[in-house]
């Protein structure tokens, strides 16, 4: 049997860009773009980054005096996406980043649909989204 976050389908748009699309067992589904995923990457490195500077997975950094609008900034394009049995995917960036497996629990719990945000938003005592940063994938 699907668990929820068990995955019915998933649709990576390579040549179009416009992100991974993954349908799961509950029927709920997600998009998320390259950038978000890229910014959201499960690995040790970019986990301690993100603790460094505040930020959840899949936000962008904040910028500096300077610095180009995320909107502007070129972000590194997926080259291919690799199985990792059947509970992840691991992503191979074209910069040559391919640390990160992005389980399926973890993707599901950085959807970043609208549904999913007010859930986080709306959990008793917390101000932003609770992700679970530290989260580590044996
Ligand atoms: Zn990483
Ligand atoms: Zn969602």
């Amino acid at each position: 049997m699907l668990r929820d976050f068990d995955p019915k389908s998933v649709q990576v748009n390579l040549s179009t860009g416009s992100g991974i699309v993954i349908e799961w067992g509950d029927g709920h589904r997600s998009l998320y773009s390259f950038r978000f995923l890229r910014d959201a990457c499960p690995c040790a490195n970019c986990v301690a980054l993100r603790a460094m500077e505040d930020r959840w997975p899949g936000e962008p950094k904040q910028l500096k005096e300077g610095e180009l609008l995320p909107i502007l900034r070129p972000v590194s394009k997926l080259e291919r996406v690799e199985p990792v049995r059947n509970y992840a995917i691991r992503l191979h960036w074209e910069d040559g980043h391919a640390e990160g497996n992005y389980s399926w629990e973890f993707l599901r719990d950085i959807c970043p649909c609208a549904e999913c945000r007010v859930q986080k938003d709306s959990a008793p005592g917390t101000t932003r989204p609770s992700f679970p940063t530290t989260k580590r994938i044996a």
